[in-house]
């Protein structure tokens, strides 16, 4: 037998509800089209724990962190989620029971309906929007943002940095702030026809933001890591000083959980920035162990050059004990040398890894989310990797 919870999160007199609905209530149909497999598999596969987070906001209910969820099935006015109960740590108003097979299953109602006009991921970003809001985190907001280039220059080897003009309400100290930037304008795929008609987005992270003393206008960095000719870098290289860009979503990393205990970081070329920003925003008293793979050793630079939070400036040698780097070339196995490279890290044995937060490639995210929350027994809000870009 299986339990089945209906769940409509709904916006009443301002607040969030959730209210379970009886099955007879909901008109259920099967999506038809193919785009599912691909968004199932990809949600799947990287975003468990947002819906583990649509569970607990919107079932009241905190699912135990050995404990899987998947989308089982999309239909056009919801999600149907799949977890098993066995170990399930309900909250006080807890609404699921323990089944004989240990399955439970929950529908959760999008506030539209998909159609030719609404997309399935626009009513993703929304259950996101709603849940996290609920719960008190901060979420992916779909908005404009306008930012007029000052400045471009390279500020290590192969990492591009663009100095921004951004609007007033920038957050000025959040590590992992990236926004989805449109590159359709004028100057930046103009000499290709064929892919300035479609629709060309990149996420990029803010490195740092601060306010301009002198005009207190809000700027910052976008630094963004140069790898041959590509449609991100071609943009960010070509862009002139006044030239507006735009993003159409701010994306806030997940980072709250970093505050305390021993916090391990990984980090390639695209997520430097999130990792110079967060060593030099560190308050956690306990200093995080960095591994950093480059496909050029010089780039180390970019964060051996930075000024790090006054907690970790305090600590003796932090850059040359806590900085590991490893030179990815094409006959390395990058997950097997970030393993061995922590095991030799903490081969002392006196370092127990609590927090990990780490963004890389996709197949090697993959590979490392599940070894790494294994070897440390990391609970899932304590296990953040996440993919930054995948081999096409
Ligand atoms: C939330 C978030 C924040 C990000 N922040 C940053 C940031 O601050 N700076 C930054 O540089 N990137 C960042 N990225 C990664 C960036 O969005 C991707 O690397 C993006 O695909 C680059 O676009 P592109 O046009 O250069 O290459 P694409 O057109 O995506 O790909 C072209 C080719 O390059 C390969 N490729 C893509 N990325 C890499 C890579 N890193 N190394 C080697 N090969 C690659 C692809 O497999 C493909 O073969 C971020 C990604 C996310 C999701």
């Amino acid at each position: 037998m299986r339990l089945v919870f209906f769940i409509k999160p709904t916006f009443y007199k301002g607040c969030i509800m959730s209210q379970v609905f009886d099955q007879h209530h909901t008109d259920k149909m099967p999506l038809p089209m193919v785009a599912k497999i691909k968004f199932m598999n990809h949600v799947n596969d990287e975003h468990q724990d947002e819906l583990a987070l649509f569970v607990e906001a919107f079932a009241d209910t905190k699912l135990s962190n050995d404990m899987a969820v998947v989308v089982a099935e999309v239909y056009s006015n919801g999600l149907l989620l799949e977890a098993s109960v066995q170990n399930v740590e309900a909250l006080p108003n807890h609404k699921v029971e323990m089944l004989s097979d240990g399955i439970s299953q929950f529908f959760i109602e999008f506030e539209n309906v998909i159609d030719e006009t609404i997309t399935l991921k626009s009513q993703y970003i929304n259950l996101l929007q709603v849940a996290s809001k609920k719960l008190g985190k901060l979420a992916i907001k779909q908005q404009e943002r306008y930012f007029t280039v000052i400045d471009g220059y390279y500020a290590s080897p192969n990492m591009f940095r663009l100095v921004v003009a951004a609007p007033a309400d920038t957050p000025l100290n959040y590590a992992g702030y990236a926004y989805l930037f449109e590159m359709n304008t004028d100057v930046s795929i103009s000499h290709n026809s064929a892919a300035a008609s479609e629709k060309l987005q990149r996420y990029y992270t803010l490195r740092k933001a601060w306010q301009d003393a002198e005009t207190q206008q809000i700027q910052g960095w976008v630094d963004i890591y140069i790898h041959g000719d590509t449609s991100g870098g071609n943009w960010a290289r070509a862009v002139q000083a006044g030239t507006q860009l735009k993003s159409v979503h701010d994306y806030p990393e997940r980072i709250a959980h970093l505050n305390d205990g021993q916090c391990l970081l990984l980090c390639d070329e695209t997520s430097m920035p999130t990792v110079a920003n967060l060593l030099e925003n560190w308050q956690n008293p306990i200093a995080p162990i960095v591994i950093v793979m480059t496909n050029d050793g010089a780039e180390l630079s970019y964060l051996q050059e930075l000024e790090l939070s006054q907690t970790l400036a305090e600590i003796n040698s932090f850059k040359q004990d806590n900085i590991v780097h490893i030179l990815n070339t094409p006959s390395i196995d990058l997950p097997d040398a970030i393993v061995s490279a922590i095991d030799t890290r903490l081969e002392d044995g006196s370092i127990l890894i609590e927090k990990v937060w780490g963004a890389l490639s996709a197949a090697d995210a993959k590979i490392l989310r599940r070894q790494l929350k294994t070897k440390f027994d990391l609970s899932r809000q304590d296990m953040v990797m996440k993919v930054y870009w995948r081999t096409s």
